[in-house]
């Protein structure tokens, strides 16, 4: 008996079968004995479907302007408020009780990042009460509210920091995020044929693996449950299998150099050229770019013989158009032969594994597999668990399918 937090994906609670396979999930765990809260996304495309609408209004001739984003989050929002009732409608209908809440009715407050909020603080006690009451809590994934009152979003797939948030704070003896596959894959399954399910991988792992475009686990709801040592167990929501449990590092997955291998597509390089060579300026350029709020990977910087440097990084290529003008304001600042310079179509090709703390060779292992596989490395970046390339766009398919056969992620571990 225990505390369960499960979350529904947005193709689990498609149509109406299939939200109320996903009640029934909750009404079993409830009826094993377990207290039961989920999470749920906007059914099926929703989401997708909404802002191509709000693309096509912003739309006027051939000018587009990027929609208003508390707006774009006020019209977000609906889409999980609609899952909600209809969720908490299944269970009732199957003979339990259930009552559903928005973000706002539970008081999950935000800041006020429009499209990217971050979570604040959760009234446990709303929640508490009903399950005290006897009730399973359906809870609307993705949305909070700000302390004014405004709509806010939590970033595409939010609906995984919601769970792990209401985990958190409940201390949930476990998040079952219910998805359309049956866990964690070495590698993205409709790429890599031979791709296998993780059975077990570590917060840390899965947060870059999750940062490298694996996309099943959202980054940031990957760093909570870190942080509040929170278990999730990823699982297919069509069957009754273990899926991939992800938990606190344990000493014996040092054993495995290489647990999983992803790629990252449309990454645009952005290269700001002959900046003054002196201190602050990079802390100038990245400090502009994290007040717009913008993540940005693989910095690397070349100093020049003229006193000057190139300063390179990657972002998706959907920050373009915020990022573009925050550089082009720069280059102006710095004046003198300063320039940038945007280079599209690329990839990122990564391998992850706790074991490369202890083994060696594992970067010259995946740089032989590319060349083999006639990739062009780009760019290199390393951390303590993985090594990244970035590659051309094209590329990417074979690169990802490359590395994983080299560290031979295919094969049943021992
Ligand atoms: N419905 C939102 C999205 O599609 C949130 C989620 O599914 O987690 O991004
Ligand atoms: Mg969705």
């Amino acid at each position: 008996m225990g505390l369960i937090v499960q979350k529904f994906g947005g193709t689990s609670v498609a149509d109406a079968v299939r939200i109320h396979r996903a009640a029934r999930k909750a009404i079993d765990a409830k009826e094993r004995g377990n207290q039961v809260v989920v999470v749920v996304s906007a059914m099926g495309d929703t989401t997708d479907d909404l802002i191509d609408l709000a693309k096509q209004v912003c739309t006027v001739g051939d000018r587009e302007i990027a929609p208003p984003k508390r707006e774009m989050d006020q019209l977000l929002v609906t889409g999980e408020q609609v899952t909600i009732a209809l969720f908490a409608m299944a269970i009732c209908a199957q003979g339990h009780q259930a009552i559903s809440f928005t973000g706002g009715q539970i008081g999950l407050l935000t800041d006020e990042s429009f499209s990217k909020a971050r979570i604040q603080s959760i009234n446990k006690q709303k929640i508490f009460k009903e399950l005290d009451a006897g009730k399973i809590v359906i809870v609307a994934g993705f949305q909070g509210v700000t302390s004014d009152g405004d709509y806010t979003t939590l970033g595409r797939g939010g609906s995984n920091a919601t769970l792990v948030a209401v985990g958190a704070v409940l201390k949930a003896d476990v998040c079952e995020n219910y998805t359309d596959v049956d866990g964690i894959y070495t590698a993205d399954p409709r790429i890599v044929k031979n791709a296998r399910k993780i059975e077990k991988i570590s917060y840390d792992e899965m947060l870059e693996l999750s940062g490298l475009g694996a996309s099943v686990l959202q980054t940031r709801a990957v760093e909570f449950a870190k942080k509040y040592n929170v278990p999730l167990h990823v699982r297919n929501s069509q069957n009754d299998n273990e899926g991939t449990w992800i938990v606190a590092e344990t000493q014996n997955m040092e054993h495995i150099v290489v647990s999983g291998a992803a790629l990252k597509k449309d990454l645009t390089r952005v290269t700001v050229k002959a900046v003054p060579d002196r201190p602050g300026i990079a802390a100038r350029i990245f400090h502009s770019i994290a007040a717009a709020n913008i993540s940005v990977d693989d910095i690397i910087q070349n100093v020049m013989d003229d006193n000057t440097a190139n300063i390179s990084f990657t972002v998706e290529h959907g920050d373009l158009h915020d990022i573009k003008p925050i550089v082009e304001k720069l280059v102006k600042e710095f004046g003198g032969t300063t320039a940038a310079i945007y280079q599209g179509e690329l990839a990122k090709v990564s391998v992850v594994g706790v074991g490369m703390r202890v083994h060696t060779g594992v970067a010259e292992r995946m740089f032989d597999a590319l060349a083999k596989a006639k990739v062009n490395i780009q760019n290199i970046t390393t951390s303590e668990i993985k090594i990244s390339c970035i590659i051309d766009k094209d590329h990417g398919p074979i690169a990802l399918q490359a590395v994983h056969d080299a560290f031979d992620l295919g094969k049943a571990r021992a």
